[in-house]
């Protein structure tokens, strides 16, 4: 195990390449400010998911701008030349704060309620002053940030407004910009993707959360452990579903991602290369592992493969493609 150890950390310097020389992109998640320290760690290419909530969880009292602004400067000064994805705050639901009051009524159904960008648009004072706190931070350097949660082109178009607004509240008072915001929204709510045409002009990147997008897909609680048996990522469901996204995207030059914890994991990682995805955002003890199957990995022959299976899905998807594996060397 130490061996192993060892050997994912020798990866660190090592860029994500297949065999058959494909670059492939590989960041990991964060939430607090000292989590950045992973990017040295594990060599990863950057910071796929900020979850800027976590600020506001550990937080006693509301975090003010010039809190946020200065947790903000600090990651993206830690993270050096390594981009970082801001995600809005998916606060509400389950993660209730007693200070924002979000829990006037009890909820049934809290992570399909009240939450994220549903919330945030409503209590417009939250979102302008994230909105503003993040410009200020990335003056001087790319602001990425992204909206959770988004089940309406709408609603990323009224997020993004809010956004710009506050560019230009900066710009009339002489501050300092961003070269360039790039926006994107992430994809947990199922019928967001039947709307692709009309979102995907607009931003310039997309996220897809698995963990939410499959309790969705499938109605099954992601925190219900009677359910688990019946929340596979390699099911059949979640891949087609998965693969009618990777064209739409790369039509439209929008950089597609996948952020939910299903990219983490080798097996699962694999099957999403197959289907084309190209960038992933994991938790930082597993990029080692990642890059170690990604360069053990032809990618021509994992997307031939995963062609094949998806058109006649065999009953036990994961046998199927654990044998693959051992078969190519994976
Ligand atoms: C997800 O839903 O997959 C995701 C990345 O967001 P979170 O886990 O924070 O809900
Ligand atoms: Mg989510």
């Amino acid at each position: 195990r130490q061996k192993r150890r060892a050997a994912f950390a020798a990866l660190k310097a090592e860029a994500p390449i297949t065999k058959d020389g494909v670059r492939l992109t590989v960041m990991c998640n964060a939430g607090l400010r000292d989590d950045v320290a992973a990017l040295d760690v594990t060599g990863a290419d950057g910071i796929g998911l900020f979850r800027t909530e976590f600020q506001f969880l550990v937080s006693a009292t509301l975090p003010q701008r010039e809190r946020q602004l200065r947790l903000y400067k600090d990651v993206l000064e830690a993270a050096g030349d390594k981009p970082v994805v801001f995600r809005t705050v998916d606060i509400g639901g389950d993660k209730a704060l007693p200070y924002l009051n979000t829990h006037d009524e009890i909820e049934e159904n809290p992570a399909m309620g009240w939450r994220a960008l549903r919330l945030a648009l409503e209590r417009g004072g939250l979102m302008k002053a994230q909105a503003r706190a993040l410009i200020e931070a990335a003056g001087g350097r790319t602001l990425n940030v992204m909206f959770p949660m988004v089940s309406e082109p709408w609603e990323f178009d009224e997020a993004k407004a809010i956004f710009e607004a506050q560019r230009q509240w900066l710009a009339d008072r002489g501050k300092r910009l961003p070269n360039e915001i790039r926006y994107g929204a992430m994809l947990e709510v199922p019928g967001l993707a039947e709307q692709l045409d009309l979102l995907l002009p607009n931003l310039q990147f997309l996220s897809v959360g698995t963990n939410d997008l499959t309790q969705f897909l499938f109605a099954a609680d992601r925190a219900n452990p009677k359910l688990a048996e019946r929340y596979d990522w390699l099911s059949p469901s979640i891949l087609r579903f998965l693969r009618r996204v990777v064209g739409p995207c790369r039509d439209a030059g929008v950089d597609l991602a996948v952020c939910g914890e299903m990219g983490g994991r080798p097996l699962e990682a694999m099957a999403l290369i197959g289907l084309g995805i190209e960038r992933l955002s994991i938790t930082p003890a597993a990029v080692g592992p990642i890059k170690a199957m990604v360069r053990s990995l032809d990618r021509g022959a994992i997307v031939a493969e995963m062609g094949r299976l998806l058109a006649a899905p065999p009953r036990d998807v994961r046998g199927h493609l654990t044998e693959w594996a051992t078969r190519n060397g994976v």
